[in-house]
């Protein structure tokens, strides 16, 4: 498969360049040059197929020019080694967890594919890979465990002194190794500041091989559109149903992963896109004009984006037609109030705890659809446990996994550094892989 830029589609590069340079020459988004069918044996056999198997499948396609068939299988066991049960909560609605690899975030799945994906592609390759990544929480301990321990590649994560979480500061910092955890003391906007005149600084990038491994990189939406397959492969009578998934979004990259797996002839009718008060894409599905706006803060704040990155790709996939885009896809918006409300009732009726994007995305589905006759699917991006203090606010109490647990115990080793790009270029030299 070549990829493409999303404006630029004749200009073709290897998967290879896609994932290592990340953003396209001309500031476009790398997208698949086609979204290739996947075969009709394989979707009729899916119940019961296992998260490395749909992987393969699905992966298959988009990989199989740079690499070789045992890599692939390699790459994807790596990547999933947790699975994303699909759970029921009511009468044809169900939950698709997402959020069970190490950060109980779905980011997990995007990040390890990408480290193992890229550790690959560099194989034999004698110069090392830095990879530099501005955080506000969730990316960075997601991308600092997927690249833990990966040969040939070295991670900076760049976070400001006490502005993240203590769970995630813990799952960033006490890793060591490969993974150098850059304290600042500053903003998240320096800490992205900073990383970005370092990927432009050419006498720092002289001789060495430095990239990012933030949302816009196309290694980690191809591995999203796996559990989309996972997800119908665990429902009974699959030919019969008429599914709508929910997808509580923020730059989009789940959504878009759900559409190509759509394109690649995956079961699903239609799309829910469901966000907080950061609204510019239901607006859009309503009114065929893109607005963007600055961001509002909300308890699930990483969707709070009002710029969503990978709307272009929307527009890519569907060569721009707003019309067949809005018959694929339908958008809700809710508030924080609908947020905490939606939690509270579905605990109470079912059970089960949602967290605050989960429960964005529970709200889209049962607005999308009101009877039970269609089969109904939101995802759940995060483990509640993450957003305590919404759960203390609503009196819900679940325990913390093991996992974390075992996080919160170790001892914290950063490097903390002022906001002055001259300290922080001497420290990127001094620790850079040549
Ligand atoms: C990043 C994130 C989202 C938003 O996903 P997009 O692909 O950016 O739309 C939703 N929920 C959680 C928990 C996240 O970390």
């Amino acid at each position: 498969m070549q990829f493409s830029s999303t404006k630029n589609p004749n200009k073709r590069v290897s998967l290879s360049r896609a994932v290592l340079s990340g953003l396209a020459e001309d500031g476009g988004l790398y997208m698949p040059r086609r979204i290739p069918e996947a075969d009709q044996t394989f979707l009729k056999s899916l119940e019961g197929k296992s998260i490395d198997e749909i992987g393969y499948r699905v992966l298959y396609p988009y990989l199989e020019a740079d690499l070789c068939p045992e890599e692939i299988r390699a790459i994807v066991k790596g990547a999933f080694n947790f699975d994303t049960p699909l759970k029921k909560i009511n009468q044809n609605r169900y939950t698709l967890e997402t959020f069970h690899g190490p950060t109980l975030a779905f980011k997990d799945v995007g990040a390890r594919f990408m480290a193992r994906l890229m550790s690959k592609l560099i194989e034999g390759d004698d110069r090392g890979l830095n990879i530099l990544v501005a955080t506000s929480g969730d990316t960075g301990s997601a991308v600092a465990n997927g690249f833990y321990d990966v040969p040939g590649i070295r991670v900076f994560v760049f976070y400001p002194a006490n502005k993240i979480s203590t769970i995630q500061e813990k799952q960033i910092a006490t890793l060591a190794k490969n993974i150098f955890p850059v304290e600042l003391d500053g903003t998240f906007d320096d800490c992205q500041r900073i990383v970005k005149r370092a990927l432009n600084d050419s006498e720092l990038t002289a001789g060495r091989r430095y990239t990012t491994a933030n949302s816009i990189n196309i290694a980690r939406l191809l591995p999203q559109m796996v559990y989309y397959f996972r997800a119908l492969a665990q429902l009974d009578n699959l030919p019969g149903r008429d599914i709508v998934v929910s997808v509580p979004s923020g730059n989009f990259g789940n959504l878009t992963a759900g559409l190509m797996a759509k394109r690649m002839g995956l079961a699903v009718k239609q799309f829910v896109a469901a966000t907080n008060v950061n609204d510019v894409v239901p607006r859009y599905l309503q009114s065929g004009v893109y607005t963007p706006k600055p961001s509002k803060e909300t308890l699930s704040n990483a969707m709070d984006v009002g710029d969503p990155s990978n709307f272009e790709r929307i527009l890519a996939l569907y060569d721009n037609d707003s019309k067949q885009i809005s018959n694929d896809i339908q958008g809700y918006s809710f508030t924080d109030d609908d947020t905490l409300k939606a939690i509270k009732t579905v605990y109470e009726r079912t059970g089960y705890c949602m967290d605050p994007h989960g429960a964005v995305g529970q709200l889209g589905l049962e607005k999308a659809i009101t009877n039970t006759e269609k089969t109904g699917i939101f995802l759940e991006t995060a483990h509640p446990v993450k957003f305590q203090s919404s759960l203390n606010q609503l009196d819900i109490k679940v325990p913390v996994p093991e996992r974390l647990k075992s996080y919160l115990k170790r001892e914290k080793k950063s490097y903390p550094m002022s906001n002055l790009y001259q300290e922080v270029v001497q420290f990127l030299k001094a620790h850079s892989l040549d």
